[in-house]
């Protein structure tokens, strides 16, 4: 049985830690799929660049508030397509390449890793290793839900939707979180008719509410929502997708061409087999690690959504720079650090948060003030004719502490960034609006205004 100093199981954010600080280490590398993992070869960089390949794709239909007549001629779905696959797939075969032929101290061994026993793992290829130290990296897949006949109605994942050989003339979706409204996003603005079916009466719910509500009116506008919905059942007839609803006027029935199921993922700990080697786990599968990203055994760590409850890259990358430091410095390590993990949404409109939402702070009995200011109060927003955006700024109303910042409108990934930035450096609210200069009329003003409106005790 070969015994190698460090075995990595995944090739997602765990692909970045053997780097050339690890030249003198013997080490394994397991990998089950395609080289690179969730974020780039279906996750966060594919759906992006569709998604902005969307907004091109609305723009002319934005114009005409702004007096601009201007219509789309067509999406060519598979130029579309095309071009990002196109860019993403040669990365991850010379990731696979790089790793497997030019990296002497690594051996690639393409299998699902199991663990067999104590620090023991069956890699998949008919071969079991050994090692002193291990890294789960394992990730996590979509969930699929226990509706009857799915399997034989036939359904895509956000695995497979983006390589539909062509557009279909209706969607179904299956979810109300991140992944199913970027997804109605992009393929409504393609022309596609979407259906959106959600359990619960609010999508994006576990947004603060204020945010997930003026969603919720949006989306209602521009795509079929079905809220408060239980899947009873799915067939397919004549090739057409039926799905069986309950909801609060009973039974329902909604048909299409595809189904795409999104309503969350789960972590692939399963798949690893953790008992053999004594990893203990969370009730919902995640691996349990401390702040060092240490497992329940010594020299076994885990990092990414695997273990992780935010399921982020920014945050499977950060615990991966903590792990590669603790490897290499086992006396001296460093703890991750999760106070402000900021996350965004990228559907129409956009939408970014971090910290406590009203709610949380609420529940959880904490002292604060909130101010909301609108992106039409602010220049930008008025050229750009915006009627329902927003930031929101929770904060400590006696030390002006920032509590929760919550943007809903054009660039909120980019407009919530100075927030994020004065909440990991701790910039009080007044600081940071007064402290500084904010260009004009830029759309950071709305930051600005929101910061300025908090009713801050003297
Ligand atoms: C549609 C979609 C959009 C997303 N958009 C964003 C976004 O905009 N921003 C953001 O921050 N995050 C986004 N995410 C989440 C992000 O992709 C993940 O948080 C991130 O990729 C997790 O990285 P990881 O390294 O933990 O796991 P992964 O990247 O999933 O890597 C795990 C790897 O382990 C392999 N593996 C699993 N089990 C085994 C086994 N037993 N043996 C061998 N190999 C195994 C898998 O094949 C996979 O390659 C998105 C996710 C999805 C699905």
């Amino acid at each position: 049985m070969r015994h190698f100093d460090l075995v990595i199981v995944g090739t997602g954010s765990g692909n970045s830690i053997a780097d050339e600080r690890f030249a003198g280490l013997d080490i394994a590398i397991v990998e089950k799929g395609v080289f690179g993992g969730t974020c780039l070869n279906v996750g966060c960089i594919p759906t992006k660049m569709f998604v902005h390949t969307a907004d091109v794709a609305a723009t002319p239909a934005a114009g005409a508030r702004l007096g601009v007549d201007a219509t789309l001629d067509g999406v060519r779905w598979a130029d579309v397509r095309d071009r990002i696959f196109g860019r993403i797939d040669p990365i991850s075969t010379g990731g696979r390449r790089w790793r497997a032929e030019e990296n002497a101290n690594v051996t690639v061994y393409e299998g699902t890793a199991r663990f067999v026993g104590p620090k023991t793992l069956d890699t998949g290829t008919g071969e079991v290793i050994t090692a002193d130290r291990f890294v789960l990296a394992a990730g996590g897949r979509p969930v699929i839900p226990d509706v009857p006949d799915l399997d034989t109605t036939g359904y895509h994942t956000s695995d497979t939707i983006m390589r539909l050989d062509a557009l279909p003339r209706r969607l179904a979706i299956l979810g109300s979180g991140f992944v199913a409204v970027e997804f109605a996003h992009v393929f409504s603005s393609f022309g596609v008719e979407v259906t959106l079916i959600a359990r619960s009466d609010l999508l994006l719910r576990r947004e603060d509410h204020d945010v997930a509500r003026r969603f919720t009116e949006i989306a209602r506008r521009k795509w079929d929502v079905r809220p408060g919905r239980k899947t009873v059942r799915a067939e397919r007839v004549d090739g057409v997708v039926r799905l069986h609803l309950e909801g609060p006027d009973g039974s329902e029935v909604v048909e299409s061409d595809e189904l795409l199921v999104a309503v969350g993922r789960t972590p692939n700990s399963d798949l690893l087999d953790l008992g053999a080697t004594g990893v203990d786990l969370h009730p919902d599968g995640r691996v349990v690690v401390d702040e060092y990203q240490r497992t329940s055994v010594d020299g076994i760590f885990a990092l990414g959504d695997v273990s992780s409850e935010y399921q982020l890259k920014h945050v499977a990358n950060h615990e991966a720079r903590v792990v590669q430091h603790n490897l290499l410095h086992p006396d001296a390590p460093i703890a991750s650090d999760h106070r402000y993990v900021p996350s965004a949404v990228f559907s129409s409109p956009q939408i970014a948060s971090v910290g406590l939402t009203e709610e949380q702070a609420r529940e959880r009995g904490v002292r604060y003030v909130a101010a909301s200011q609108a992106y039409a109060s602010i220049a930008y927003g008025w050229a750009m004719e915006d009627e329902t955006g927003f930031a929101k700024v929770l904060a400590d109303p006696a030390t002006g502490e920032i509590l929760g910042a919550h943007v809903i409108g054009p660039q909120a990934p980019t407009v919530i960034q100075p927030l994020i930035q004065a909440m990991s450096f701790g910039l009080d609210a007044r600081s940071m609006a007064r402290g500084q200069y904010w260009i004009h009329p830029g759309m950071p003003e709305v930051v600005e205004n929101a910061l300025l409106g908090l009713p801050l005790e003297d």
